[in-house]
């Protein structure tokens, strides 16, 4: 997150996130004094909601609730923030890696040089003493190589180790950049990645692929009567349901608050249809169970519109045709897989042979 407040808004909503902090018992970590200044300056919408739907839910916030919201909601920011300065600190590592290895290039440049010297004055020497003299020489310089070579051997070992535990934890860190903390799915950013990759193979390789956009059903509702914890174990369900059913090369994504993707390569728009029924069934099919009370809220059920690439639209035609498909899903009655018609090929561009 970046704040880009005036001293005055900046200190107003200090003030209240700290009073608030002081109000309500939390413990002033900087993650929660993070969230609530987030909160008061009202500049992500996101928070502001599930911090409302908690207060609206007249719970008592507890500071895991706001480590949580935090997690779900501000530590992306601070993935990137590590993700960079990893990659800083590979950057030091591999320039004082260079800087060894051009060290020991001009020592071993200096040795051979000094070398040739000696093979130069051995022709001239005929007494024993001297050339004793000269080997002695030749025989330090011999030495300090070797243990040059020594120290050198033991640093390349020792940035190795650096470069692959950098490396490993960068793998761990962009990973987890690219998921959703609520429900481990692929998170927004790396949908929008894998669907403009996806589209590029599509098209270099002729093969159809097609796109599931997925919506809870009157979410607010299920939100509004049995409050946000349940609602997120909601999401969460779903969300396994979608991991439990998409196989191979299929992208599920959580594309929004209730609102989930799922990109299919190689998939023609009735395969899609196909997979995305079947989903649908597995998530109407299954009781929802509040975790904490044991007591059974009835069954929830998802809107789904499915659309197949059309050669020469972009990504962002695609998805809102996909979206039309859902909002039809919509409004002929919810719980229902509604197909987009396949949009028509744009006409390419007539060439004029001259
Ligand atoms: P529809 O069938 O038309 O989709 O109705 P709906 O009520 O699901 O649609 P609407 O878009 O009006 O409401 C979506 C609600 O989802 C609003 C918000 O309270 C809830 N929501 C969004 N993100 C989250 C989340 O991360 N957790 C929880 N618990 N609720 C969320
Ligand atoms: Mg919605
Ligand atoms: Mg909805």
């Amino acid at each position: 997150m970046h704040y880009e407040h005036s001293k005055e808004q900046a200190t107003e909503y200090a003030k209240l996130a700290m009073n608030r902090i002081r109000r309500d018992g939390f413990t002033a970590t900087p993650h929660i004094y993070e969230l609530w200044y987030v909160y008061y300056s009202g500049q992500s919408p996101e928070i502001k909601k599930k911090i409302d739907a908690l207060i609206a839910d007249k719970q008592n916030i507890t500071d895991k609730q706001c480590m949580d919201i935090h997690r779900r909601h501000l530590s992306e920011e601070y993935k990137e923030d590590l993700v960079s300065r990893a990659g800083d600190e590979m950057n030091n590592t591999i320039n004082s890696f260079s800087g060894v290895v051009e060290e020991a290039k001009s020592a071993t440049e200096q040795y051979s040089g000094k070398l040739g010297g000696v093979s130069e004055q051995m022709t001239h020497v005929s007494d024993p003493e001297e050339f004793k003299a000269i080997l002695g020489t030749v025989m330090n310089d011999t030495e300090e190589m070797i243990n040059r070579n020594e120290k050198l051997e033991k640093e390349l070992e020792h940035s190795t180790e650096i470069v692959n535990k950098l490396k490993k934890d960068l793998e761990n860190i962009r990973q987890e950049a690219l998921t959703d903390g609520l429900t481990g799915l692929a998170n927004r950013k790396s949908f929008d990645t894998s669907i403009d990759e996806i589209q590029l193979t599509a098209r270099t390789e002729d093969k159809p692929f097609s796109l599931m956009m997925m919506d809870i059903d009157h979410f607010k509702t299920f939100n509004d009567n049995y409050g946000h914890q349940v609602g997120d174990q909601v999401i969460r369900l779903v969300s396994r349901t979608l991991i439990d059913g998409v196989k191979g090369r299929d992208i599920a994504a959580r594309y929004g608050g209730e609102e989930f993707a799922v990109i299919l390569p190689e998939t023609p728009l009735e395969g899609a249809v196909r997979v995305a029924e079947t989903l649908r069934v597995a998530i109407a099919d299954k009781e929802i169970v509040n975790r904490s009370t044991g007591n059974k809220l009835g069954k929830i059920t998802v809107s789904i519109g499915v659309a197949e690439y059309s050669d020469g639209e972009t990504v962002h035609d695609m998805i809102e045709r996909a979206d039309e498909a859902l909002y039809a899903a919509k409004h002929n009655g919810r719980n229902q897989v509604a197909a987009a018609p396949k949009s028509k090929p744009k006409p390419s561009s007539t060439t004029v042979q001259l």
